[in-house]
């Protein structure tokens, strides 16, 4: 790994911990040689199966696509950055879990949903109404209900 700083390759792993419902691994390194310290993360790599989106148009998963949209939903509420690290991680646990080489990004869009429902009830709302292109007052207040209804998941702890 190369120093950001002065891109010498000897750098020493000083801490080393789990991080976001322990799908990640964070460590503080330190170069040998500037002794200026750096943080690395770190997340296996899932195989994750090809979205298809509502044109039928086929992408790869998209871990950043993801972030973005809870990002956008939790905008300006009380919820840390480890909470939704943690979201993404089980979010990813579960496609991956599915065996599927492909899926819908509605089943996604719900996976979202399901996990913003169990952090947040603004954000999941928000969310919720910007996903679905709802006809009426009446059909979101279906799917709300609807989703509360769905067990809380199991995070694989
Ligand atoms: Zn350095």
């Amino acid at each position: 790994m190369y120093c950001p700083f002065c891109g010498e390759t000897d750098t020493k792993v000083i801490d080393s911990r789990l991080v976001a419902d322990g799908g990640q691994v964070r460590r503080r390194r330190e170069c040998l040689t500037c002794k200026e310290r750096f943080t690395t993360f770190e997340t296996a790599e899932l195989l994750l199966p090809k979205v298809i989106k509502n044109n039928g148009v086929r992408e790869p998963f998209n871990e950043d696509k993801l972030r973005a949209g809870i990002l956008r939903a939790v905008e300006k509420r009380p919820i840390s950055v480890e909470r939704i690290e943690a979201a993404i991680s089980s979010i990813k646990r579960r496609l991956q879990a599915t065996g599927e080489r492909e899926i819908k990004s509605l089943i996604i869009g719900e996976q979202v949903m399901l996990e913003l429902r169990d952090i947040d009830h603004v954000s999941f709302v928000r969310f919720a109404s910007v996903y679905r292109d709802f006809k009426d007052l009446d059909e979101f207040r279906q799917e709300i209900d609807r989703l509360a209804e769905v067990p809380r998941q199991d995070n694989g702890q």
